[in-house]
């Protein structure tokens, strides 16, 4: 198989900048691919934490005005990844959150900022830089949109273009006036252009003129060309039908491997499943619940959020009580249900507590010792603590929507008869649906055998990159065989 290079442009990669799954999907897909036969290389911006790192930084290029911004390409590693880092002090050089200021108000500059990051992203996908050339030119989500739409008003010759949606609610819409500062020609400003609400939507001209569009579970693409899910972006993909596909994401399993990892109590495999249980009766420490084998443990990490779903389970706490069981939340967000999962655990004690914040390290030692992971999300691109779930043998209980559907194979009578469960689907995402789905999960619970299968089955489900990265080499190999 013949090598492919593909450049990826994205506004955050892990491990150097992170904000959300984005920088996840950006740093793993480079390794991934490499077994694939495909070296992908990254543009991203030169933020001070991305500066910092950079190995042997080479300067490949240079712009006196990009946007009205001096500016120059450095060719560099850093985090095992081959970058390039597009190195603006005037827009990138802030610290903190790459999009928005201490306040939380998106940068004012915002359109100029990542206009000049898809722009540089195009001439090097053009040949801007002596011995580097891609034959693909895969763009994330608004911030890297409109190198396929430069690539087209351009004309000439073209790399072919690949557009990823993680989260359709982020789209880039700006004033009219900013088709100018960014150098389109006035004929973009239409509706086969970038024109978006009488503006210019970033988002919505990637999604005109990639090649393929792709979002990361096949669920979400199709949800996302209906009214409920588009966002006002769904006509237009409809359109485009033909070029979306959906591929989910995976985990770094050698992070989250529970036969290994140092952050849990007891280690174990799905050989060693029975080991398990020092890690549930030290999670019940370490969150002042009734240590005991017997109840059922439930588990949420999350963000605290309306997409999330979770002031549905906390119209079940009663119910999950009554029925025994117990709940361990770990999770930040919106102050109204921080309070009220806070008051749920001052009713209950010893059976329902709470841990309000973000915590890496407790999340693993959650995974590793929770019966099930519940994920009622309302909308969910891909998620992935239910994938972290299925690995760890916390069986996740989730809303049938986008990549939960995907991955998480209901524990119906034909899927258990069939020894293929892995977990419960319940829709719709209302509170007697869940209500309904947590009923079958401790009956489940009740039934060691069905558990104990039903754990093993999640455990031994590939959740890896090594799927999606075929998937995502076999799309490139596809895009590269035919004529821009
Ligand atoms: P989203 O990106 O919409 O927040 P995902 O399920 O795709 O949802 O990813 C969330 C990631 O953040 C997971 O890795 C999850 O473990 C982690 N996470 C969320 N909240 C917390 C928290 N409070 N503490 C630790 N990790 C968290």
């Amino acid at each position: 198989m013949s090598s492919l290079s593909v450049l990826s442009i994205a506004s955050e990669i892990y491990p150097l900048i992170k904000t959300g799954g984005l920088a996840d999907v950006a740093g793993a897909l480079p390794e991934a691919l490499a077994r694939e036969n495909v070296a992908i290389r990254t543009l991203i911006p030169g933020y001070p934490a991305v500066m910092a790192k950079l190995e042997s930084p080479t300067p490949v290029h240079v712009y006196s005005s990009l946007m009205g911004a001096p500016a120059r390409v450095l060719a560099a590693r850093a985090g095992g990844l081959d970058l390039f880092v597009l190195d603006a002090p005037q827009f990138f050089g802030r610290p903190g959150n790459p999009y928005l200021d201490v306040g939380g108000r998106d940068w004012p500059d915002n359109d100029l900022r990542f206009a000049a990051l898809a722009r540089a992203g195009a001439d090097l996908g053009k040949g801007a830089v002596a011995n580097y050339a891609a034959d693909v030119v895969h763009a994330h989500d608004w911030q890297g949109a409109l190198a396929p739409v430069f690539l087209h008003y351009d004309g000439g010759r073209r790399p072919r273009t690949v557009l990823t949606i993680h989260n359709i609610a982020f789209q880039g819409h700006f004033p009219a006036a900013t088709l100018g500062a960014i150098g389109l020609p006035a004929h973009a400003m239409q509706i086969d252009g970038v024109e978006y609400f009488n503006g210019v939507g970033y988002l919505k001209g990637g999604l005109m003129f990639a090649d393929r569009i792709t979002t990361v579970s096949p669920t979400y693409a199709r949800e996302i060309m209906t009214p409920e899910f588009g966002m006002a972006l769904d006509g237009l993909l409809r359109v485009r039908a033909d070029a979306v596909e959906g591929i989910v994401n995976g985990i770094d399993d050698s992070v989250w491997n529970p036969a290994t990892d140092s952050e849990i109590a007891v280690n174990y495999s799905a050989l060693r499943i029975e080991m398990r249980a020092g890690n549930k009766a030290a999670l019940q420490r370490r969150f002042g619940l009734t240590v005991s084998s017997d109840p059922a443990l439930v588990g949420v990490i999350s963000r605290l959020t309306a997409q999330k779903g979770l002031d549905l389970l906390l119209a079940e706490l009663p119910d999950l009580v009554a029925h025994g069981a117990q709940l361990a939340l770990l999770g930040s967000g919106d102050k109204s249900l921080e309070e009220g999962f806070l008051a749920a655990a001052q009713n209950h004690p010893g059976a329902i507590a709470c841990m309000i914040g973000y915590d890496e390290n407790l999340s693993h030692l959650m995974q590793a010792g929770i019966d099930f992971i519940v994920v009622p999300s309302r909308f969910e691109p891909c998620g992935l603590t239910q994938l972290y779930g299925l690995r760890y043998g916390a069986t996740p209980i989730v809303a049938r929507v986008g990549g939960l559907a995907d991955t998480v194979i209901d524990a119906n009578d034909a899927a258990l008869s069939a020894g293929v469960a892995t977990g419960l689907q319940f829709s719709p995402p209302s509170a007697p649906s869940l209500a309904h789905a947590l009923k079958r999960a401790f009956a489940l619970y009740a039934d060691e055998a069905a558990m104990r299968r039903t754990r093993l089955n999640g455990m031994r489900a590939d959740v890896s990159w090594r799927g999606p990265a075929k998937q995502y080499a076999a799309l490139y190999r596809t895009l590269a065989r035919t004529d821009a």
